[in-house]
């Protein structure tokens, strides 16, 4: 208030913050109350391996259908939860509904669940892991957790000791939106990654933007060299995954497969991409 009076420039710009200060609050509201009803749904997007040409998992991603906007994504929705508290009752709940419906699936296919920055420092992340393997039954080898470097910026010290204590559970971790963040190489060294994610904005410059090219294939060179799996992220042309093919990146996912989906149009996307799958529900 008092910059306000003291500032006159600053009056110009009162009404839109405060109608975002607004409209946040009402976001807030509507997110607990959703946490409490459940108004969530997890939607699964394939990832499709090219050593195998075969769909060889999903990847759970969190929708909210929220009562008057419709879907919100989870970009937006995901920080608030953190702020408010929220995130690590949500994140939770991912792991388990993803964890439910994935030891129903062949036992070639693999779920990767999206931990945040605050799920992954809480106390509770390796308990509720061993809880939603042993829960649904399914093997640790089959849960991956994703996880971006913003983790390993918060918290470098803690993160090792969690990483071991999650690969005794035969769970496998890959770094997501590898290139966006800092120190990238020096994480990759020091923790024990199973799969680098190569960021989507890598992907859609490919065959487009000069230099791109280089630095996926040297990505997808220094994932091989560390022993680690490499997932391109975004996949949308025939010409991005040609150029991914030949590099040699072992695992694609974007809209030229598929969009994420519904947990009840998972049996269609095998189907399309696996021929007759038969064994799923
Ligand atoms: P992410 O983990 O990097 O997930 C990939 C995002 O790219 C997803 O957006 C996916 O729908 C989108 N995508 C996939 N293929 C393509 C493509 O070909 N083109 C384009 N333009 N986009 C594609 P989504 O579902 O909106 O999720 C956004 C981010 O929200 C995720 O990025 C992840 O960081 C976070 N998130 C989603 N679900 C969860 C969750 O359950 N827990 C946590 N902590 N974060 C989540
Ligand atoms: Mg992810
Ligand atoms: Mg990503
Ligand atoms: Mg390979």
């Amino acid at each position: 208030r008092g910059k306000t009076e003291a500032r006159g420039s600053f009056r110009f710009f009162e009404p839109e913050m405060d109608a975002r200060l607004q409209a946040r609050r009402l976001l807030e509201r509507d997110l607990r109350e959703a946490l409490t009803r459940e108004a969530f749904e997890v939607y699964y997007q394939p990832i499709y391996s090219l050593d195998t040409d075969r769909v060889c998992g999903f990847e759970a991603l969190l929708r909210w259908n929220h009562p008057v906007r419709g879907f919100i994504s989870p970009a937006e929705f995901i920080p608030i939860a953190e702020e408010l508290g929220l995130i690590v009752p949500l994140g939770e709940w991912v792991l388990r509904r993803a964890c439910e419906v994935a030891a129903h699936w062949p036992d070639g296919l693999k779920v990767a669940v999206n931990v945040s920055a605050v799920q992954f420092t809480s106390a509770s992340l390796v308990t509720a892991v061993r809880e939603a393997l042993r829960r649904t039954g399914l093997p640790g080898r089959r849960l991956e957790l994703e996880i971006t470097e913003s983790v390993l910026v918060a918290n470098p010290g803690s993160t090792t000791a969690i990483l071991h204590s999650l690969k005794a559970l035969g769970v496998r971790v890959a770094m997501d939106d590898f290139g966006t963040g800092y120190s990238s190489l020096s994480y990759l060294r020091s923790f024990p990654f199973d799969k680098i994610k190569i960021d989507q904005s890598f992907v859609r410059d490919l065959c487009i933007k000069d230099g791109t090219d280089f630095i996926v294939r040297a990505v997808i060179g220094l994932g091989a060299s560390l022993g680690m799996t490499t997932t391109a992220e975004g996949v949308e042309t025939e010409a991005q995954l040609a150029q991914l093919r030949a590099e040699g990146c072992d695992e694609v996912q974007g809209y030229l497969f598929s969009r994420p989906v519904p947990v009840s149009e998972v049996a269609d996307v095998i189907r399309r991409w696996n021929g007759n799958s038969r064994a799923i529900a």
